[in-house]
């Protein structure tokens, strides 16, 4: 018997991360990419667009997706459109895998309303190396006093801090309450000691060209320090885990947030 194969749409597809997933999914027996949605990239072949050997054009708009019976549609865009993009799956029954960054607790709490027909499965950081970074974080958190999360990324981020360093913060914070407080009394220059996260740890973000996603904890108790660091040094490093979420979503009621939910760890 031939096994079914998942009907994906992909938002942002002329973006750095939309491209990297359009292949990733083509490259895949178990998914058929069907359509890409992208509205600077309107009207332009997807070979152009995104790389990738279908012989079809990218859409302006969502509907589309409808046309072409998408079963999971995919969203790394900026975050005005994803919060557009998911309250229209929902709307739709279709279900969402986002990427995108700088969803605010309201929008989380607005995305759990909406998804009743449809499920939605969002990550900050889908590369598996990521995941364990913020779990070995949580689990050392109990044994410090002090924290801070220092996030490096390519100088085109648009939001800031991270939604990785945001949710490792919120993961340190949940696991320990027992943080020393922030000694300094004088900011010389305001912002150096970055922004203060939850459970006041300090989140410090750097923009720098070369850089693609990239994060540092540091950890430190009397006489000794723990660093636990991150690197994906490729676009590539998120699509094993989307891909996951892909295939996973429909089994997935409601909204689920970070890809650690559907792995064994
Ligand atoms: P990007 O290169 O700017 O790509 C975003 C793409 O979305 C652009 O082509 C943009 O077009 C397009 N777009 C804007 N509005 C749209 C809409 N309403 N519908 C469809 N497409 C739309 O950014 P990126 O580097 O790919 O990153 C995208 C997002 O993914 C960011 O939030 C980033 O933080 C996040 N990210 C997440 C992970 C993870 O593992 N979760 C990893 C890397 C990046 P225009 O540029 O013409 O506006």
């Amino acid at each position: 018997m031939r096994a079914v194969t998942l009907r994906v749409g992909v938002f942002g597809a002329g973006g750095r991360m939309g491209r990297t997933v359009c292949q990733a999914v083509a490259a895949d027996p178990a998914l058929e990419l069907v359509a890409a949605v992208d509205p600077h990239h309107a009207g332009l072949d997807l070979r152009q667009v995104a790389g990738v050997d279908l012989p079809w054009q990218v859409a302006m708009g969502a509907d589309v997706f409808v046309d072409a019976k998408v079963d999971v549609a995919v969203d790394f865009t900026h975050v005005s459109a994803g919060r557009q993009n998911l309250r229209w799956l929902a709307d739709h029954g279709i279900h969402a895998v986002t990427g995108t960054t700088g969803f605010t607790d309201a929008d989380y709490e607005s995305f759990a309303h909406a998804f009743s027909r449809s499920n939605c499965v969002i990550a900050p950081n889908f590369a598996i190396g990521a995941v364990l970074m913020m779990r070995f974080a949580e689990l050392a958190a109990p044994y410090f006093e002090t924290a801070e999360i220092i996030e490096l990324h390519h100088d085109e981020k648009l939001d800031a801090p991270s939604g990785t360093a945001m949710l490792t913060a919120e993961r340190m914070a949940a696991a320990s309450a027992e943080w020393a407080p922030d000694p300094t009394t004088t900011e010389v220059l305001e912002g150096a000691r970055g922004g203060a996260g939850p459970g006041d740890i300090r989140v410090h973000s750097l923009r720098l060209r070369g850089m693609v996603a990239h994060q540092e904890v540091v950890l430190g108790t009397t006489g000794q320090t723990l660093s636990i660091r991150h690197d994906s040094y490729d676009r590539a490093s998120f699509m094993p885990g989307v891909l996951i979420a892909v295939k996973a979503v429909a089994g997935c009621p409601g909204v689920t947030v970070g890809l650690d939910a559907l792995l064994d760890l």
